[in-house]
């Protein structure tokens, strides 16, 4: 289709024109330069959580752990609907800071949440989720749930349990949640972002990244859960080389100690351009 190859190529062309002056991408403390078309935008709201807006300007929001997540901006915590119209919603496991306000927005938004097949299964027996606001997919499955914008579920290494207060008894009850999940998304300029859920190492990092070539890397660095600064930094430079890189899963829980700083100092000398956010940022490609 030539216009779907010419939007790649122009694509393809901003995004090398941003890598060659390296200085290129642009920074905002609120979501106000939203109106900008044909640019990805970026803004992290904390542990996980993105809101990404497409060059075709649809919303996608991954992992929104918003109304209880310590760094949520506040206007976002306050306020769930001050998020905006979410036109495709994506979890990467059923832990309280990826799951968060998911089940919510799903309602609020009368859009599906997209999950691994067995997350989203006790999701609606237990009544969380309307089942016909849940997609059920898979490891290596891909759908297409917004024109020209592909989803594919990839491997994270960790773990998946549901904890969930029974309205009936008042009590906390576990679930399994089936497997934790990453996300390659292909955007509608060919733009790939892999967020990486949490994960420790695996070696198969590589073949993801050789097999769906990701131009953006969202990587935990927080530790005790998922790798710490000097792992993700190893699997950045060793396995996955992706163009850029945005850390994320620190700051937020006092066991994941994982800073920045740390980060940084592991990717020292390294070509791969690491885009650090502050919650609340926004970032643009
Ligand atoms: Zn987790």
């Amino acid at each position: 289709m030539k216009n779907s190859s010419t939007t790649k190529s122009l694509g393809m062309f901003l995004l090398s024109a941003v890598l060659l002056l390296t200085a290129g991408i642009a920074r905002a403390q609120s979501p106000a330069a939203s109106g900008v078309q044909g640019k990805t935008e970026v803004l992290w709201l904390g542990q996980a959580g993105f809101r990404i807006k497409t060059p075709q300007g649809k919303m996608i929001l991954i992992d929104p752990w918003i109304t209880g997540g310590p760094k949520t901006p506040p206007m976002y915590k306050n306020d769930l609907a001050a998020i905006g119209p979410i036109d495709l919603l994506l979890v990467t496991h059923a832990h309280v800071d990826h799951i968060g306000d998911a089940p919510a927005l799903a309602k609020m938004n009368n859009t599906k949440l997209y999950g691994p097949a067995d997350m989203v299964t006790p999701l609606t027996t237990l009544g969380i989720l309307p089942a016909d606001l849940g997609h059920r997919f898979n490891k290596t499955g891909r759908v297409t749930p917004l024109p020209g914008i592909k989803v594919t579920a990839v491997q994270a290494e960790h773990s998946s349990l549901l904890v969930w207060k029974n309205p009936a008894t008042d009590k906390l009850e576990s679930h399994p949640a089936g497997e934790p999940m990453g996300y390659i998304i292909e955007l509608e300029n060919g733009f790939k972002i892999w967020h990486m859920g949490d994960t420790g190492l695996f070696s198969d990092m590589k073949f993801i990244s050789e097999h769906y070539k990701p131009d953006l890397v969202m990587i935990p660095i927080g530790g005790n859960f998922t790798m710490a600064p000097d792992d993700a930094a190893f699997a950045i430079r060793t396995w996955v080389k992706p163009k850029m890189v945005i850390p994320m899963h620190y700051n937020s829980n006092p066991m994941t100690k994982g800073t920045l700083a740390e980060f940084q100092e592991a990717m020292k000398g390294s070509n791969i351009k690491i885009v650090p956010m502050t919650e609340g940022e926004t970032v643009q490609f």
